[in-house]
């Protein structure tokens, strides 16, 4: 068996081909950030992020939406905390919030329920964004609003799904040469679901788990299977080939696929997931929030969202854009690229 000191030692020493490698999972771009394997890896291996930070790809008529609803007469939104300071075209759920809007922070989908049902005089909407990590849990909070006859509490949904848009990717004249498979999201979808498209772009996908021995053995596997269809599952402990079936009958309960609109790429055929037309009388008003705008003229966040890019070639990094001046979706979200590189002080 391969020890992980010879898998470096490759790393580190690799002359070959020059090869680029993209992640498409926000805690991948975490994991890989703060281990600094960056530094070890020679440098004929670039590893890029890719749509996989669900803040950071939501466009910003969603955002004007948010902001729109949070200003009715007995409306309130709820969200996570990424979503407060990413601004639509003029505003954000902070700006409005400091506009007089009704906006609260939660840290569980679960949480706004209860709010709602001590609240009864005020309607809430939760910002429902995330993949197909997070889509299972809008289904059971959607069960437990129907099962118990919650009227006050509706979804506003930005949900992805990773297949179609990293077809895009590999469409556009990429110069990826494999992925690592986002783990979470396989854990509910299996490895399978990555087949089509390994076979398709004639590349590896690997499944990886998120300690730097799982992603430097992800990396080792991707050059040895380069140029091969294939998908190889390094995270067996918690992912199958399948996935979780139960989730996912969960999700086709209420759930249907649906184009959606992505931050600099635009709108992808299949690429989302809406409430079936059953269930409509629960979102509030998700259909149709295709318009994107970008905050700031000089910044490259759609480019860094497809990896064409990474953050420290964009302008305004570490200049004007900062974790606490964020200029873009990227420097605000916890997942996004440009915050990990600049709280790890990545170079490459
Ligand atoms: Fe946008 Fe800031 Fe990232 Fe540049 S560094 S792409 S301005 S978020």
């Amino acid at each position: 068996m391969i020890t992980l000191e010879t898998i470096k030692d490759y790393l580190k020493k690799y002359d070959g081909e020059e090869l680029t490698f993209m992640e498409v999972c926000g805690t991948h771009t975490a994991a890989i950030s703060q281990s600094g394997i960056t530094e070890i890896l020679s440098d004929k291996i670039r590893l890029v992020s890719g749509p996989g930070c669900p803040v950071c790809v939501t466009v910003a008529s969603y955002i004007d939406k948010l902001v729109s609803l949070s200003m009715e007469e007995n409306t309130c939104v709820a969200t996570f905390g990424d979503m407060l300071r990413v601004r639509g075209s003029e505003k954000s759920l902070n700006d409005a919030k400091a506009s007089g809007g009704k906006v609260i922070l939660v840290y569980s989908p679960m949480d706004v329920i209860d709010i709602a049902k001590k609240n009864t005089q005020l309607n809430y909407v939760f910002a429902a964004v995330g993949f197909e990590t997070t889509t299972p849990i809008y289904s059971l909070m959607l069960k437990q609003i129907i099962e118990e006859k919650i009227e006050n509490l509706k979804l506003l949904t930005a949900l992805k799904t990773m297949p179609k848009v990293i077809d895009w990717v590999c469409s556009v004249d990429s110069p990826i040469n494999g992925f690592i498979a986002p783990g979470h999201v396989s854990v509910i979808t299996g490895s399978d679901y990555f087949k089509e498209l390994a076979l398709k772009w004639n590349m590896p996908f690997v499944v990886s788990g998120f300690e730097a021995i799982d992603l430097l053995n992800a990396i080792y596997a991707l050059i040895n299977y380069k140029d091969k269809g294939e998908v190889l599952n390094l995270y067996p402990a918690y992912v199958t080939d399948k996935g979780n079936k139960a989730a996912q009958k969960q999700v086709e309960q209420y759930f249907t696929s649906c184009k959606s609109a992505w931050r600099g790429i635009g709108q992808i055929e299949d690429s989302g997931m809406q409430l079936k037309e059953e269930y409509l009388k629960y979102d509030a008003g998700s259909q149709n929030l295709i318009e994107d705008s970008k905050i700031n003229e000089g910044c490259c966040c759609d480019k860094v969202i497809i990896g064409t890019i990474n953050p420290t070639q964009c302008p305004l990094f570490k200049k004007v854009c900062s974790p606490e001046t964020p200029q873009g979706a990227c420097m605000v979200s916890t997942e996004g690229s440009c915050y990990h590189y600049y709280i790890s002080n990545r170079k490459r």
